[in-house]
């Protein structure tokens, strides 16, 4: 019985009626499929991208040194050098971040005592060398000054929550 059931079936391309019967279903319901990059979908303001290190509002750089984030990092992504200033406060000479380590966890963010290392919300970005993996500290604070605003205006939405 089955032997001909099949032969009928094959013959009336049952398989494939059923299939088209699948996609037209499909063709017809509501679209959810998010068209990236035109269309994005929502970031939550605890998004953890790209690092940044900020600076207080007269421009005085908030790291003050005290190397927590590099002893916090699970995958030991971060290396700090410092020294004393004239004076007499310590600062940075060195940060680095090895993007290639780094696993995004926010530890270093939750750390930190001034909210100096943050991670912003971008994650649309791109290495072409080597070197490029590395977020040195020049660059941190570049990303910082660019992304204040969004940055601060994050800590506020997140402080409200807490
Ligand atoms: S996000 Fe996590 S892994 Fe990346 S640098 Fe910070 S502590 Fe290290
Ligand atoms: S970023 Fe924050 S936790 Fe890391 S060394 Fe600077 S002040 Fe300390």
């Amino acid at each position: 019985m089955n032997v001909i059931t099949n032969y009928f079936r094959s013959l009336l391309l049952w398989e494939l009626f059923v299939g088209l019967k699948l996609t037209g279903r499909y063709f017809f319901a509501t679209k959810i499929t998010v068209q990236y990059p035109e269309e994005k979908t929502p970031q939550s303001f605890r998004f953890r991208g790209l690092h940044a290190l900020r600076r207080y509002a007269n421009g005085e750089e908030r790291c003050i040194a005290c190397k927590l984030c590099e002893a916090v990092c699970p995958a030991l992504a971060i290396t700090i050098d410092s020294a004393p200033r004239d004076d007499g406060t310590r600062r940075t000479t060195r940060y680095d971040i090895d993007l290639f380590k780094c696993i995004y966890c926010g530890f270093c963010e939750e750390a930190c005592p001034v909210d100096a290392i943050v991670e912003t919300r971008l994650f649309e970005y791109h290495f072409e060398s080597r070197e490029g993996t590395v977020m040195t500290k020049d660059k941190l604070l570049a990303m910082g000054d660019r992304y204040e605003k969004q940055i601060a205006a994050d800590r506020t939405h997140d402080a409200a929550y807490r």
